[in-house]
């Protein structure tokens, strides 16, 4: 394919969406898939948006038409990426975003096994629980059921390339376009964009 496509995953509130529009603010190569959810949307979330938002007899039927490139019940809601968000754009030359979890993940790099895979963590448990609580947009059951998932989806680091430790907001998001910029450098990508390059400088004579 000719366009990278990263997946960044985290656990809810370590500030991934953040840092990810703040680099996708940076850098007008890169477009953010956005995921269909079963999940009602929070107060100031506007679909077409933040995610699709779609019933969930909707969902199902996308799921038995295939039209998934990946899917998961996360936090007891349905998430997924359309095919249509995401391969298009790669063969065009784009490169995508996917804010997505772990399961998800596994499904992707079993598709595209060179996606490159960005892992958020929080700089501490404490930071994690404020930073959910000061968003002010969940109930305090559904922040409880997401702390607990939270240790769960860490454990899923170690199956990603780069982890960053979003603990000064800024650093994090320079380390995450520095690893969006290393990865458009590898060879194989260089070789594809610049094939017209490499073809006349290594011409004979
Ligand atoms: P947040 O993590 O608090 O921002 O909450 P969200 O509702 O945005 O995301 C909930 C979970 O669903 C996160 O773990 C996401 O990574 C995951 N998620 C979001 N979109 C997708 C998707 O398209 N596919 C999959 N597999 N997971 C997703
Ligand atoms: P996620 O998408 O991972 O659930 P968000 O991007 O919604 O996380 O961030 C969760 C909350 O933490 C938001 O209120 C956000 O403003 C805040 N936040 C994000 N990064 C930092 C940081 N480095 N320091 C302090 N607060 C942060
Ligand atoms: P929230 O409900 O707070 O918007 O999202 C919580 C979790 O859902 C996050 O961990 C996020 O990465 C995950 N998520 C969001 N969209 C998708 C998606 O399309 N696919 C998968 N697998 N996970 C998603």
């Amino acid at each position: 394919m000719p366009g990278t496509l990263f997946i960044v995953a985290a656990p809810s509130g370590a500030g991934k969406s953040s840092i990810v529009n703040a680099v996708l603010a940076r850098d007008p190569r890169l477009c953010l898939s956005i995921s269909f959810t079963s999940r009602q949307p929070r107060p100031g979330e506007r679909h077409a948006e933040h995610y699709h938002f779609i019933a969930v007899d909707e969902f199902k039927a996308m799921i038995r038409n295939g039209d998934f490139f990946e899917y998961a019940e996360v936090h007891g809601d349905w998430k997924g990426t359309a095919r249509q968000s995401v391969l298009p754009q790669l063969a065009a030359g784009k490169d995508v975003v996917l804010e997505i979890d772990w399961q998800g993940a596994r499904q992707v790099r079993a598709q595209v096994p060179d996606a490159i895979g960005i892992f958020i963590l929080p700089p501490s448990r404490n930071a994690l629980e404020q930073r959910m609580r000061s968003r002010g947009q969940d109930s305090e059951e559904t922040i409880r059921r997401r702390l607990a998932a939270a240790r769960e989806e860490m454990s899923h680091y170690d199956e990603f390339d780069y982890v960053v430790v979003n603990e000064v907001f800024d650093d994090a998001v320079d380390e995450v376009c520095a690893v969006v910029a290393g990865s458009r450098a590898r060879r194989p990508v260089q070789r594809v964009r610049h094939e017209a390059l490499i073809a006349e400088l290594l011409r004979d004579g």
